[in-house]
């Protein structure tokens, strides 16, 4: 095996977290294989940024600079890959299941007539040394095991699912490659670039999340979990009662079929705990439940929980935790 191909992606001059997920897997597969780990960078003077992955055990970040990557853009983009998978062959391309993953993953497929498995939560070797990939199939109902035939083969993976670790003792080599593309490669005009989010943080990058469920009665009573996470820096997140009654979006759903997360910090306020909750969510590291059921299932899973009423409990934690930091 020549090299497995990690395609990063990243935001505000930042990483997704699940590009070092799809390192740190693709590392360990990559010493299973006695392979190059690779990483490829697009976009437009992103060299700096790019230095970020030398302390991750990276053996070579192939860095494609140009104006015409400085926005996405899945024509841009999928001719890039494709570039620059002919010429480094990798035998196996690696990249997060994201909006930006779900779109560029299955275009390079095409567009290099290979095998793609989307939104794999496991990666390992079968007996045969064959790759099988595990992803979750009609809203979770059943995990498929999916082996890819010929070469490259091209897995996405599940946000905040994988581990990611750093790694030094590397020494990383940085290669410019270079990008022949042009204006007439790319069909869409990019105009202006929105960000739904604002000054909002993405759940799936959120360190602490705070959620509310059926038990926040209503969409206006969200506000009071608004002020809670504004107070922690923290995302809101809701389960899939609260995002089938439409008091959030969907891209706001926990669970097994909304967003995987895995918080330092979890606050489920007016969940019970479905399993289909918990799927997206068990792994945080410390869970904190507020419920007035004591025998609400969270609180089996929780690591602090409080027994009451959210509409007590929710706003008395955002006022200490407004006094503690102006402390
Ligand atoms: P409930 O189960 O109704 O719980 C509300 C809780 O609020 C109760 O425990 C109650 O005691 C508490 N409460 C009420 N008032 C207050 C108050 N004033 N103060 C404190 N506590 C209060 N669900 C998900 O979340 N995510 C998924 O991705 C998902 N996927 C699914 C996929 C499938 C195929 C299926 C079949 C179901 C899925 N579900 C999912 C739905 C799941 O089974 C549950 O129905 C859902 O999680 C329940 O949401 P909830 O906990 O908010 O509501």
């Amino acid at each position: 095996m020549s090299g497995i191909l990690i395609i990063a992606e990243y935001k505000n001059n930042n990483f997704k977290k699940v590009t070092f997920e799809a390192v740190t897997c693709g590392r360990q597969l990559a010493k299973e294989l006695n392979a190059d780990l690779l990483v490829a960078v697009l976009g437009d003077k992103i060299a700096d940024l790019s230095q970020e992955f030398a302390d991750w055990g990276v053996n070579k970040i192939i860095l494609a600079e140009n104006e015409l990557l400085k926005n996405y853009t899945s024509d841009g983009y999928a001719k890039i890959l494709s570039d620059i998978v002919g010429k480094y062959k990798p035998d196996l391309i690696l990249l997060g299941a994201t909006a930006f993953g779900r779109d560029i993953a299955p275009k390079l497929a095409a567009k290099l007539n290979v095998g793609i498995a989307n939104d794999c939560i496991a990666l390992k070797f079968d007996e045969n040394k064959n790759l099988v990939g595990t992803r979750p199939m009609y809203a979770g109902k059943i995990l498929a095991d999916i082996v890819i035939e010929g070469m490259p083969k091209i897995f996405t993976i599940r946000q905040n699912v994988f581990p990611a670790e750093k790694m030094s003792g590397i020494s990383s080599t940085m290669e410019n490659f270079e990008v022949k593309l042009f204006q007439e490669d790319i069909h869409t005009k990019i105009k202006e670039v929105i960000d739904s989010l604002g000054n909002k943080i993405e759940l799936t990058e959120a360190d602490i999340i705070v959620s509310g469920g059926r038990g926040m009665k209503g969409p206006e009573n969200f506000k009071i979990l608004d002020e809670l996470a504004d107070v922690l820096k923290a995302a809101v997140g809701a389960s899939r009662a609260a995002v089938d009654a439409g008091w959030k979006l969907h891209e706001s759903q926990v669970g097994q079929t909304g967003k995987t997360v895995s918080p330092k910090l979890y606050i489920a306020c007016g969940i019970s705990g479905s399993i289909q909750h918990l799927a997206g969510m068990s792994s945080s590291k410390c869970i904190v439940a507020i419920n007035k059921d004591p025998e609400a299932p969270i609180f089996k899973l929780a690591d602090y929980g409080i027994v009451g009423d959210l509409f007590e409990i929710v706003p008395l934690l955002t006022a200490e935790f407004k006094k503690a930091k102006s402390r």
